[in-house]
């Protein structure tokens, strides 16, 4: 069984503004609480605080890729045979996946493939190639048989994310939560499609 595809934190009432999100008035960011950035509430404790940056931080991994880095087994959204710059409702395209990829740069430098990434809030593994550098080919053949010879910056690409959020996470982030917090949080896993039973 494969894991829910969102992972609730432990969080708890703000200590500094007791849930309200606001605090004392200042003039460049009125009263919104600095304890919970005005969301009243905050993780709920050190090691839960720790857990969740970590598990965050390998998720976001998991969604940028460059596109030197894309492999047998991820997607590409394809539309009328091409890579898509985009995705639309109703633009007829579908996540076709990559069966094999060979590249050749004559300098492979870090910097050469380096380029400001950004996920696509559309698509939930969707991410955006960097603009690639003149003397680097790249063949991608698709499952389908096809194969695609461009990728350019704005094209999506998703990467193969099956194990983006993982039962241990949960178990982990389940365990680090404090006594008086865990009867809540064990509802929110339970609203967000986790079986506590395969979590203890
Ligand atoms: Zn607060």
């Amino acid at each position: 069984m494969s894991a829910p595809t969102s992972l609730p934190f432990p969080k708890r009432d703000c200590s500094r503004c007791g849930g309200s999100g606001r605090y004392s008035y200042n003039s460049m960011h009125g009263d919104r609480c600095y304890g919970c950035s005005g969301t009243g509430r905050q993780f709920a404790g050190s090691k839960v605080s720790t857990l969740a940056t970590e598990i965050r931080q390998r998720i976001r991994s998991q969604k940028e890729a460059l596109a030197s880095d894309v492999g047998a087994g991820d997607l590409l959204w394809i539309v009328a045979g091409r890579i898509a710059s985009r995705i639309d409702r109703g633009d007829g395209g579908s996540w076709i996946e990559v069966l094999d990829v060979t590249h050749s740069l004559g300098e492979r430098s870090g910097q050469s493939m380096s380029g400001s990434l950004r996920a696509d809030p559309r698509a939930q593994w969707g991410i955006v190639a960097p603009v690639v550098q003149p003397g680097w080919t790249l063949s991608i053949t698709l499952v389908d048989g096809t194969v695609q010879r461009r990728i350019s910056s704005r094209q999506i690409l998703r990467r193969k994310a099956t194990d983006a959020i993982r039962q241990s996470d949960a178990a982990r982030l389940l365990a680090a939560c404090p006594k008086a917090h865990r009867s809540v949080y064990e509802q929110e896993l339970v609203e967000a499609g986790w079986n506590l039973e395969e979590l203890r």
